[in-house]
């Protein structure tokens, strides 16, 4: 198969943490030789495309912003798009949050007036802030989350929480699901991965370490995958994955042999 365009994972697939995947750099170049259009696509909701691109280019790896979707900014343009005007009520990081406003939407710390909760990977979060996100969810509030990521690799090889798990905190403490979870494999995800790339999805490749987003987001894209196994996913999984990944690499270093 020659592919037109990839789907990239960040956390895991490109960098653990600040360090760079050995390889990266390289198999990044070998897309722009052979004009392989390129969306990096990250489910971390805390930074924004030019805070993404500053990132890689301290690794060495030139990406424009445009090339750059993230969790936070599919949560930008559902919730501009469904709650243009509803006062949300935002369970996550500062970086989100400048995001959120910078689409114009009205978020608030009140929580009784709270039509929409948010609720995304948070540093911050505590006993209070997930007391406050259950009194927000009283009443007919919609409960969105960035993304389902329960963990994060770490740079030093731990896993740390993710939004997943704030999600979790707070669903189970208010006995209610989220209404949707945004980031990858949703369907607005899905449409912003194709939306950007402008390709027939069946030219197009996703290339991550997660088997329950990055590979789950290319299977309902119609687009081939690849897991790669220097981030959450070990060799162990393979045999249960469903989907299953149409490559497996050791990293991404091995790009190349599949494109
Ligand atoms: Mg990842």
């Amino acid at each position: 198969m020659t592919y037109r365009g990839v789907v990239l994972d960040l956390d895991g697939t490109v960098y653990r943490g600040n360090e760079p995947v050995s390889g990266a750099r390289e198999a990044i170049a070998a897309l722009r030789e052979r004009d392989i259009s390129l969306l990096c696509f990250s489910n971390n909701p805390t930074l924004t495309p030019e805070a993404y691109a500053d990132r890689l280019a301290d690794l060495g790896i030139e990406v424009n912003p445009s090339e750059i979707a993230s969790a936070a900014s599919v949560t930008a343009t559902y919730l501009a798009r469904e709650h243009p005007d509803d006062r949300i009520f935002l369970v996550g990081s500062s970086g989100l949050r400048d995001q959120l406003e910078d689409a114009g939407l009205a978020l608030t710390e009140k929580w009784a007036k709270t039509e929409v909760l948010v609720a995304s990977y948070d540093r911050g979060f505590d006993y209070d802030r997930l007391t406050e996100a259950l009194w927000a969810l009283e009443g007919k509030t919609t409960f969105v989350g960035t993304d389902p990521d329960m963990t994060i690799p770490h740079s030093d090889g731990h896993l740390v929480p993710g939004s997943g798990a704030i999600i979790h905190a707070v669903a189970g403490v208010a006995g209610q699901e989220p209404d949707i979870v945004l980031g990858k494999p949703s369907s607005e995800a899905r449409d912003a991965a194709i939306g950007a790339l402008e390709l027939d999805p069946q030219q197009c490749l996703v290339v991550g370490d997660r088997l329950d987003t990055d590979i789950a987001l290319g299977a309902g894209c119609g687009m081939d995958t690849a897991v790669v196994l220097s981030g959450v996913t070990s060799e162990a999984d393979l045999p249960e994955a469903d989907p299953s990944p149409d490559h497996v690499l050791d990293s991404i270093a091995d790009l190349e042999s599949v494109l």
